[in-house]
């Protein structure tokens, strides 16, 4: 069953996210783009920002690339429509498709049709985690491109190559698919037991806001240190060379089997499109926003 305003909660979040950067990932631009001095890269980063303010100005997505829609749930035992999220977030979904417009991204798997509301089985993705004695819900969208997607990876490595093996396939992966990734680029690495709890983990961190960095010291200093080599490579804005490649690089990790390291990459484009919502119940049998 839908919640309705909850679902209307969550078209409006969809199309805040697909009309405007969020914050910190414009912020990041600003900067990069401030740092070039070559013709080209200065002409690229233009076209970027008049994209930009078009798409914000004329209420129309920054992308015709809708992506894949993806939804990480933060639900506190205590939230009371529980029941409901499910069907308002699929709800929220084909409303704002038809509403924006959003371009139906979703094809079936096998019979390859398209379905049309960008919703299908198992679409959009739903990862849920449980707040203990919390009676809110936060909802983060978070819309994967076609082209960023494509340099998505995750790998166990040989039991030698440790934290060496992790960085040596970062860079082999955007060194050889970043370019069609529309850079600049967002660089999510997860770390952990296995393979789909690295790639996980390397989505999650595409979430984590850009400037900040892991809590754990080693951590971030991986952070820095990607971040720093990726940009020395000068991938540039649109992959046509620039002082820079990256707008960021987010570490997130579990722990690991002693003799294995996993490590995943997920990677988002210049027009890395999330957002996040708090809500929780209003006391009288309906839902307040709290933050967003
Ligand atoms: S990779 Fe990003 S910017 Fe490029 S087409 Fe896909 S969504 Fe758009």
């Amino acid at each position: 069953m839908i919640n309705e305003k909850l679902t209307e909660i969550i078209a409006s979040l969809i199309y805040r996210s697909s009309v405007e950067l969020p914050p910190d990932v414009m912020s990041a631009l600003e900067g990069l783009a401030a740092r070039e001095d070559s013709p080209l890269a200065a002409e690229l980063y233009g076209c970027i920002f008049d994209n930009l303010k078009k798409a914000k100005e004329l209420n129309r997505p920054i992308c015709q690339d809708t992506g894949a829609l993806q939804f990480f749930l933060k639900a506190g035992t205590k939230f009371p429509y529980l029941d409901d999220v499910e069907d308002s977030i699929r709800e929220g979904v084909m409303r704002a498709t038809e509403r924006i417009p959003l371009r139906p991204n979703v094809v079936e798997s096998f019979s390859e049709r398209n379905t049309g509301g960008n919703v299908g089985t198992l679409s959009p993705w739903i990862e849920w985690e449980i707040v203990k004695n919390s009676s809110d819900l936060t909802v983060e969208v978070y819309m994967a491109g076609g082209g960023c997607s494509l340099a998505g990876r995750s790998k166990v490595l040989m039991p030698l190559e440790g934290y060496a093996g992790a960085v040596k396939f970062v860079f082999d992966t955007i060194t050889e698919w970043g370019v069609n990734a529309c850079p600049p680029l967002i660089v999510g690495i997860g770390i952990g037991a296995c393979a789909p709890t690295a790639a996980m983990l390397s989505k999650k961190a595409l979430l984590r806001p850009l400037g900040s960095e892991n809590p754990n010291q080693k951590a971030a200093e991986t952070e820095k240190r990607i971040k720093d080599g990726l940009n020395s490579i000068g991938i540039g804005p649109l992959g046509m060379s620039g002082k820079e490649s990256v707008l960021g690089v987010n570490v997130e990790y579990a722990a690991h089997h002693p003799a294995t390291l996993a490590v995943g990459l997920s990677v988002g484009c210049w027009a890395t499109r999330r957002g996040k919502i708090t809500v929780g119940a209003d006391g009288k049998d309906g839902i307040e926003i709290k933050e967003c």
